[in-house]
């Protein structure tokens, strides 16, 4: 890996960042607070909430196994992508290198922060090749874009490949593990003490349940997550988000039920999708959605919202001609799918 000073972008690795009153005393000892022009009335809501949100990277240091000081939380996944460009990606010169299909929100960013996007098409069966992705990079390129498991391909990627990347990769190399909860394939989460050009991404939005609520995480070297705490707004964060994180955390168990339900879904409707004549493929997946090719995707997706069904239609991405993303829902949904398709 290149020296970070060589990889941040130089405004941003010479930045003093904004100095909140919370940043300046976070002691808990003080019992009369007239330092950040806050309302003294309407507790609890009238208080600024913590700009590093401490009480809930202790309770995620303790579910994840990352010490609080590798993990960086932000506004949904979406804000540690976004954050990625601007502390990396100097705008109209440097690049970034990513598998495709994936996730679209590494391109939107990209383009926002007007940053040359490379895509490098995966094989036939979704997977990439370590050596294909290198060759993609020149002395520009600052981030690789992995996803694994894969949206909207479902499969997660050869776990060796990846490796290789991360290991012959000078810049640094992103890894969004959104599904990692429903995967065989485990968590890289390990390698991050030995792989300081390492980031990876998961979310609350999906195991977890909270999409809503918008809590997104980066595990990364403590270098990286300082850089990250810099550049992110004061308070990211929200109250209340903290508070239902922490609450959707506290009871691992319930998620492991939902998880272990939504794969014995996930393995009933692939077998039905597999038997139905108007499917022609199913592609196999380690997330909570598959991918299906249709002899027609578009009149099924059309003929699926009259029925006020809907699935993600894929056609138009490349690989994926033809091809619907189901995502796995209750039992009564998945069988109101099943019978609306059988009917078509
Ligand atoms: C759903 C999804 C996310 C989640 O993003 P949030 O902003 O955390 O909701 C991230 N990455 C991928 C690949 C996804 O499919």
């Amino acid at each position: 890996m290149k020296p970070l000073e060589q990889l941040v972008r130089p405004n941003i690795w010479s930045l003093a960042p904004y100095s909140s009153a919370r940043d300046e005393y976070s002691g808990k000892e003080a019992h009369v607070f007239l330092d950040a022009n806050e309302n003294p009335y309407n507790d609890p809501y009238n208080r600024y909430p913590d700009p590093l949100q401490r009480e809930l990277k202790a309770k995620l240091e303790k579910v994840k196994g990352v010490p609080t000081e590798n993990i960086f939380l932000g506004n949904g996944s979406d804000e540690a992508i976004d954050l990625a460009y601007r502390i990396f990606c100097e705008p109209g010169r440097d690049n970034v290198v990513s598998i495709a299909p994936t996730y679209g929100m590494y391109q939107v960013c990209a383009d926002i922060n007007n940053v040359e996007f490379r895509k490098v098409l995966l094989d036939d069966n979704y997977q990439m090749e370590a050596g294909k992705l290198l060759a993609a990079c020149d002395e520009h390129t600052k981030v690789i874009w992995l996803c694994s498991p894969n949206n909207p391909t479902g499969n997660s990627l050869n776990r060796n490949e990846i490796l290789k990347v991360i290991e012959h990769f000078e810049g640094i190399v992103v890894v969004d593990e959104a599904y990692i909860d429903f995967a065989q394939q485990l968590s890289l989460r390990q390698e991050l003490p030995t792989h300081p050009n390492l980031i990876i991404l998961q979310t609350l939005s999906k195991a977890w349940g909270s999409a809503a609520i918008r809590l997104g995480m980066a595990f990364a070297s403590k270098d990286i997550i300082n850089i990250y705490n810099k550049v992110k707004y004061p308070y990211n964060v929200n109250l209340l988000t903290q508070q239902q994180a922490m609450k959707a955390i506290s009871d691992p168990y319930e998620v492991d039920k939902w998880v272990k339900t939504l794969l014995q879904e996930r393995g009933r409707l692939m077998l039905a999708f597999s038997e139905l004549p108007i499917c022609e493929q199913i592609y196999p997946t380690d997330a909570n959605f598959f991918l299906a090719r249709m002899n027609d995707a578009q009149k099924t997706y059309d003929y699926l919202v009259e029925q006020g069904i809907i699935v993600r239609n894929r056609s138009r991405v490349q690989l994926c001609h033809n091809c619907l993303r189901i995502t796995i829902g209750t039992r009564t949904e998945n069988n109101e799918l099943l019978a609306a398709l059988r009917q078509f």
